[in-house]
């Protein structure tokens, strides 16, 4: 199950309707995966709200602290940027943003959300650029970062769904035992050159 950000299609059947700061839906994608669809939704704040900070509604109504709840860090990270979820017109909540210099492996954006964390490669180039930018703008910047991200890694496992079931509608995904298991590979589809 693929728990990734996209845009809704046409095929796409919703078998669950799954409230995560109202803005999260799980859907079952027209190659039959899960995915996890977000929709830009205005918050109902009165104001621009932080977590962790008051002001923060879910009606309209009544408002009170969201709580501060960021992605874990792992051994040898170095925290350079902790940015709580948010709202400023859309609401971002349930987003909560970090970057970290790994000691072993470059720059990594930490993402928290209804679904999970999740860990993405920055490189090993220093972001000065983002020293520059205050908090609201560094937040937005680095959500837009992560949203670029995760739609191409939903199309492209989009992709992967398909040509597996192409493949095993033509009859080229092919198995050998071996001595350490089962070896499993997809043959080339003919070529129709000369046809
Ligand atoms: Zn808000």
């Amino acid at each position: 199950m693929s728990l990734l950000p996209r845009t809704l299609r046409p095929a796409d059947g919703l078998v669950r309707l799954k409230e995560l700061c109202g803005m999260v839906r799980l859907v079952r994608g027209h190659v039959g995966a899960l995915l996890l669809l977000e929709d830009c939704q205005m918050c109902m704040c009165g104001k621009p709200t932080l977590n962790g900070e008051s002001g923060y509604s879910w009606n309209g109504e009544r408002a009170h602290v969201r709580p501060v709840d960021p992605p874990v860090l792992e051994g040898g990270d170095e925290l350079l940027y902790d940015e709580p979820g948010r709202c400023g017109g859309v609401d971002s909540h349930c987003h909560h943003l970090r970057v970290v210099k790994s000691r072993y492996d470059g720059f990594k954006l930490l993402v928290r959300h209804g679904g999970g964390d999740e860990r993405i490669d920055l490189g090993c180039v220093a972001l000065d650029g983002l020293a520059a930018l205050d908090s609201n703008a560094r937040y937005w910047l680095l959500l837009r970062l992560y949203r670029v991200q995760s739609n191409a890694a939903s199309r492209a496992i989009e992709k992967c769904d398909v040509a597996w079931r192409v493949a095993a509608a033509e009859k080229r995904i092919k198995t050998r035992k071996t001595s350490r298991g089962v070896k499993v590979w997809v043959e080339d589809p003919p070529s129709n050159v000369g046809a």
